[in-house]
């Protein structure tokens, strides 16, 4: 029986995760599930499951963990300390999918002892990707991309010699807004943004889906995962979200990389690697489907991608300022003090701000540092919400 571990187990991806193990519960002894504040839910599976443990990240929420786990033989904890303690169980195969920064310290945890992390959480390779892969080295451990488009890429590279590589592009549905004219994207609302054509994901992704910045952050994704020069890696809009990835040889074949908008596709490859199994996801008819179309992203509209490449091009942890900026100006949008295009416009001024500060480039990538520059840019980005925000409502009261 291989021990199974799964972080940000109450989410979308931990879910579909579950759905999975569900399928073959022979297979599969559950070590930990983590949550937050759906203790309900947390402790529904942990005991359906006979998890040893089951943790949410907020400590006030011990007792109601207690109590919904009462007789049940499941041990629960709860608070930051209380993760890194659960991802560091020893467990065969360890699913990393809480969303955001935080995802990186139990990441980091997990990888310590040597065993397969499948990672959904695209932020930890953004903010500390050379630390991710260093750590997995040190400790043997291996990581499987569970974002679709990476694990398309992985897919598509196997057997292949990486150096004959000429480029990687990774598929964007555009999201929600993708026809939308700038004029109009300005007053996209939370609920406007939140709702995606293909995917069923958690609310921050799919409203950073709207933004391009889950793009954006799957370009640096793309760099960190698979070693890449940054001008190899292209972005192209493709509306069905059925190509996934396709990755370019010397020779001028395109491998794509296609299935159903479905994450237990990518899960269950993270699952099972390197066999592959039957999986419960849809077979296109690509007859029925007829065609698929494709087009270059806006930058003008979709200012992500553009702030992405200066991301990579300036290197060291101003991955980690990006994403944190980038969390900072979503919570901000979601709490509905900002509007939707003031988003990337908070992120390039804290880039730019703290761009200043040498240690940005030179300080090393370690789990300190990067939470510094986080908390940094979290508070250099409220302070340019506040100017930006500030404008707009002067704007809009001198529009009368
Ligand atoms: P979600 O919001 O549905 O779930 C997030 C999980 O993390 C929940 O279990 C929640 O309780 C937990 N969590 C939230 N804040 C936490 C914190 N501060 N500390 C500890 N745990 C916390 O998110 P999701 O859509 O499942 O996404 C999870 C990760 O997978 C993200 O990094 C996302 O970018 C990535 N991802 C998701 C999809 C998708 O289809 N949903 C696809 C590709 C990649
Ligand atoms: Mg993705």
């Amino acid at each position: 029986m291989r021990r199974i571990t799964i972080l940000g187990a109450t989410g979308s991806i931990g879910q579909s995760t579950l759905d999975l193990i569900r399928r073959d519960p022979g297979a599969y002894r559950v070590v930990a599930l983590t949550g937050g504040r759906n203790i309900a839910r947390l402790a529904e599976d942990a005991r359906a499951l006979g998890a040893e443990l089951a943790v949410t990240c907020e400590p006030e929420l011990l007792g109601d963990l207690r109590e919904a786990l009462a007789g049940s033989g499941v041990e629960a904890a709860a608070g930051p300390q209380a993760l890194i303690e659960a991802a560091r169980r020893p467990a065969d195969w360890i699913m990393s999918a809480i969303v955001g920064a935080a995802g990186l310290a139990p990441g980091l945890a997990a990888l310590s002892h040597g065993t397969t992390l499948a990672l959904a959480n695209k932020e930890s390779l953004v903010a500390a990707g050379p630390l991710m892969l260093a750590e997995a080295a040190r400790h043997g451990a291996t990581i499987l991309p569970v974002d679709s488009e990476h694990s398309a890429v992985f897919q598509a590279l196997a057997g292949e010699d990486r150096a004959s590589v000429e480029r990687v592009i990774i598929t964007a549905s555009g999201g929600a807004l993708r026809d939308w004219p700038l004029e109009r994207l300005h007053h996209a609302s939370v609920a406007d943004a939140s709702a995606h054509p293909n995917w069923d994901m958690g609310q921050r992704i799919t409203i950073d889906s709207a933004s391009m910045f889950n793009k954006a952050l799957e370009v640096i994704e793309t760099k960190e995962f698979f070693g890449l020069a940054p001008e190899r890696i292209e972005v192209l809009i493709h509306p069905e979200s059925l190509v996934h990835a396709l990755v370019g040889h010397a020779d001028g074949a395109l491998m794509a990389h296609l299935g159903a908008p479905d994450m237990r596709h990518a899960i269950g490859y993270a699952l099972h690697w390197p066999q592959r199994r039957h999986l419960p996801v849809a077979r296109l008819d690509l007859a029925r489907i007829g065609q698929l179309t494709f087009a270059a992203p806006d930058e003008q509209r979709f200012p992500a991608l553009r702030l992405a490449r200066e991301v990579m091009q300036a290197g060291g942890l101003t991955g980690a300022a990006f994403n944190a900026a980038k969390e900072q100006a979503l919570d901000l949008f979601i709490a509905g003090a900002l509007r939707f295009t003031d988003m990337a416009a908070i992120v390039d001024e804290t880039l730019t701000e703290m761009s200043a500060d040498a240690g940005l480039t030179n300080a090393a990538i370690t789990l300190e540092n990067v939470a510094r520059i986080d908390q940094t840019a979290r508070r250099t980005a409220a302070r340019a919400a506040e100017r930006i925000s500030g404008h707009a409502t002067g704007r809009l009261r001198a529009e009368g």
